[in-house]
């Protein structure tokens, strides 16, 4: 089986690799989808460790969780990234998230921006 992120890779070779080293990932599309896997996973730990901190939403993080959990994800494309490689320091990635809710299909299109520090990605936040 696949990855939930959609690579060609299982699980144990691709996403569980940040899942288990708190996000030390070399890209910032890398992190974003290690993100989306911990989305279907409801790993709200993991969604918080690689929010950064200033953006971070600790007080959301039980109810994240419970949504994440209410909804079937389907899958995600990444449809365009910039910058964002293991010699940037920040970086965007354009998304789709599809997931069916109350029997619908619905999709997040996001552009999110990402921050590196201490040799660290960070999801910030929406990309302005
Ligand atoms: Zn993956």
């Amino acid at each position: 089986m696949n990855c939930y992120c959609g690579t060609n890779k299982t699980y144990q070779e691709c996403c569980e690799v940040f899942h288990r080293n708190n996000g030390k990932t070399d890209t910032a599309e890398q992190l974003m989808r290690s993100r989306y896997s911990a989305f279907v996973l409801a790993n709200g730990d993991y969604l918080m460790t690689t929010h950064h901190k200033s953006t971070r939403p600790k007080k959301e993080k039980k109810a994240i969780v419970k949504w994440a959990k209410s909804v079937q994800w389907i899958k995600l494309e990444v449809l365009d990234t910039s910058k964002g490689s293991k010699d940037d320091i920040e970086g965007t990635v354009t998304f789709k998230a599809y997931f069916f809710e109350n029997g619908n299909v619905d999709v997040i299109h996001e552009k999110s921006a990402f921050v590196k520090e201490n040799e660290q990605w960070f999801y910030l936040g929406l990309s302005r």
